[in-house]
C-alpha cells in the first residue's frame, strides 16, 4: 500500500510549539502526523502546508517564512527517512532511494495581500500546491466559510492569480473557497486543479463539503478531492448539535466514523469518477477523529474501503494513483 496525502497542518503545530519554547520532532512526536509512523503505514509523499491565520496574523509573509523555515530544518533533520520534493523528477529520486517525500503547499492565498508577484516566491520556495482562500474572504474571493453572507466568487485579481498559479505550475487548491469561487475556477483555469481536503456536501451538508454539481464538473476536469477526515465534515450533526459542530466526535462512534468515510469515498468516486478522488486529511488541523486518529491509521482505512466493497485497484487509486497521476502531469 502507497499513501500520498494532500493536506496536513502538521507545520503549524510545530511552528506553534516552538514559538511556545517546545522541543518537537517530525520524526517522532505526540502529534497526529510523524515520519516513523507514516513510514511503517506505507506513505510515499505528504503535502505539508504553511497554513498561516490571516486574522491573526498581521505580517502573513512573515508566519509564511517562519513556517518554511521550520519545514527546511525539520526535513533535513528526517533526512534518512524523508526529502522534501519540488519537481516530478525529485519526487522519482526520493522514492528510488525508498524515502518519504514531502511537498510544501500554502493554505489562504491571502498571504499574497493582493500581490501576485509574491508567487514567484513561493515558487522559489518550493510551494507546489495553494488554496485560494482559508476561513476569510481575502483579495482573491469569497471563502466557503463566509459565503451565506454573500457569495461573489473570485475577484478580478483572483482569476488572475489562477492563471499566474497555472503558469508557475503551483497547483490550485479550491478547499475552503465557495461554490461561485470553484464555478470562476472551473471558468478561467485551463489545468486540472484540487480540492485537497474537502468531502461530499449530498452526505454532510457543510459549506467546506462540495456540492455534486462542482463534483462533477471537477471530475470531467480532471481534477482530485481529497478525503477529509474530520468529524464534522463526515457526518451530519444532529439538530441540537449544529451550533457545536466541532465537538461532533463525541456523539458518534468509531464504527460510524469509518462507515461515513467509505460513504463519502463511494460518493466522490460515483460523481467525480475513478480518477477524482485522493486523500486529504486535515490531519494535526483537525480535533482528534477517534477512528482515524494519525497517519497510523490508514491503513485501517484501507480495510474499512475494501469492506465496503470498493475494489483494490481502486483502492490504490485514491490512496496514492490519482495524484501521482496529477503531480506529473502538473508539476515541472
Ligand atoms: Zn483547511
Amino acid at each position: 500500500m502507497k499513501i500520498i496525502d494532500m493536506h496536513c497542518d502538521t507545520l503549524e503545530r510545530l511552528w506553534s510549539l516552538e514559538r511556545e519554547g517546545k522541543a518537537v520532532s517530525l520524526e517522532s512526536n505526540s502529534l497526529q502526523v510523524d515520519f516513523r509512523r507514516m513510514k511503517s503505514a506505507g506513505y510515499v509523499l505528504q503535502n505539508f502546508a504553511i497554513w498561516v491565520d490571516c486574522g491573526k496574523y498581521k505580517q502573513p509573509m512573515e508566519a509564511y517564512r517562519e513556517m518554511g523555515a521550520v519545514f527546511r530544518r525539520h526535513m533535513s533533520a528526517c533526512s534518512r527517512l524523508a526529502a522534501p520534493v519540488r519537481s516530478s523528477r525529485e519526487m522519482d529520486a526520493v522514492w528510488k532511494a525508498g524515502r518519504i517525500a514531502g511537498m510544501l503547499t500554502v493554505e489562504d492565498g491571502g498571504i499574497l495581500e493582493g500581490q501576485l508577484e509574491r508567487l514567484y516566491e513561493l515558487w522559489e520556495d518550493g510551494v507546489r500546491m495553494m488554496t485560494l482562500t482559508w476561513n476569510y474572504n481575502n483579495e482573491l474571493g469569497t471563502a466557503a466559510a463566509k459565503a451565506a453572507e454573500g457569495d461573489a466568487g473570485l475577484t478580478e485579481l483572483g482569476k488572475q492569480c489562477v492563471c499566474q498559479m497555472e503558469e508557475l505550475s503551483i497547483l490550485v487548491d479550491v478547499s475552503h473557497l465557495s461554490d461561485q469561487g470553484i464555478r470562476d475556477v472551473l471558468d478561467v483555469s485551463k489545468k486540472p486543479f484540487v480540492a485537497s481536503h474537502s468531502n461530499a456536501r449530498a452526505l454532510c451538508p457543510m459549506a467546506r463539503n462540495l456540492p455534486d454539481e462542482l463534483l462533477r464538473k471537477m471530475g470531467e476536469r480532471g481534477c482530485v478531492v481529497g478525503l477529509n477526515f474530520f468529524v464534522p465534515f463526515l457526518l451530519p450533526a444532529p439538530p441540537w448539535l449544529r451550533k457545536n459542530h466541532a465537538s461532533m466526535e463525541k456523539y458518534c462512534t468509531k464504527e460510524q466514523i469509518l462507515h461515513a468515510a467509505a460513504e463519502h469515498a463511494k460518493h466522490l468516486l460515483d460523481v467525480c469518477g475513478s480518477e477524482g478522488v485522493g486523500l486529504g486529511s486535515d490531519l494535526d488541523g483537525i480535533t482528534k477523529n477517534p477512528a482515524l486518529p494519525g497517519c497510523e491509521a490508514l491503513p485501517l482505512l484501507y480495510d474499512v474501503l475494501r469492506r465496503h466493497k470498493i475494489a483494490p485497484s481502486q483502492i490504490d487509486r485514491i490512496f496514492s494513483g490519482n495524484v501521482k497521476r496529477l503531480y506529473e502531469q502538473m508539476l515541472p
